[in-house]
């Protein structure tokens, strides 16, 4: 009789240990285009992300570019304020919001007061904003630009989990100091295991093992 109610109590048990991973809230991460994007690059990133990390990636409608981002005198956006604007209205439930673009996007770098960039994120923060404009205009084959613009997503992405740049050979958060084509060709897509090694173990725990 005793070992029946061990069992059952067994049985319990694990039965609250499923329970309890299925309601464990998932982590969402939001996909926001600002302005028209073409859905491949959308797909893209979400790939990316999604290889990476256990996480449910989410596409969501299109926004507009948000007015005071408009930067005149270069007839461009300025990246600092597309943050601002998503981290003020994310998408319901979203854990971190990646804005997409196909405009052009810049921000102060130094004492260069509006310099063009691919990517922008707040370290540690919850949105990044990745553009395609500088990777269609230099890219020959759309291939290259699909590649361009994934690495591109993992290392933005990356800053919003709290990586700084990093030295290490071939880590997606290398630097690019200013050369967003050779250095997204330098990367080897993954995060190094210096990188990885920064983060809480709760945060860890989303991460999937790389290939
Ligand atoms: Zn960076
Ligand atoms: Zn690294």
């Amino acid at each position: 009789m005793a070992s029946l109610q061990r069992l059952l109590l067994g049985i319990a048990l694990l039965g609250a240990s499923i329970a309890s991973a299925e309601d464990a809230p998932q982590r969402v991460v939001a996909i926001v285009p600002l302005g028209p994007v073409k859905q491949e690059y959308l797909e893209r990133v979400a790939q990316e992300i999604q290889s990476r990390m256990n996480v449910q990636v989410r596409i969501e409608p299109q926004r507009e570019l948000p007015s005071e981002a408009f930067y005149k005198p270069r007839k461009r956006w300025r990246a600092e304020k597309l943050l601002d604007a998503l981290d003020a209205s994310p998408p319901a439930g979203a854990w971190r919001v990646v804005g997409v673009t196909e405009a052009e996007i810049s921000t102060t770098k130094g004492d260069i007061v509006d310099w063009g960039i691919a990517g922008l994120a707040n370290i540690g923060g919850p949105s990044c904003v990745l553009s395609a404009f500088i990777y269609k205009k230099h890219s020959k084959e759309k291939d290259v630009l699909l590649r361009r613009l994934g690495d591109l997503a993992v290392h933005e992405f990356g800053h919003t989990l709290g990586f700084p740049h990093c030295e290490a050979k071939g880590c997606v958060m290398a630097d690019a100091k200013g050369k967003a084509i050779t250095s997204a060709d330098e990367s080897s897509g993954q995060y190094c295991a210096q990188c990885l090694e920064t983060l809480s173990p709760e945060d860890r725990a989303f991460i999937k093992k790389q290939p």
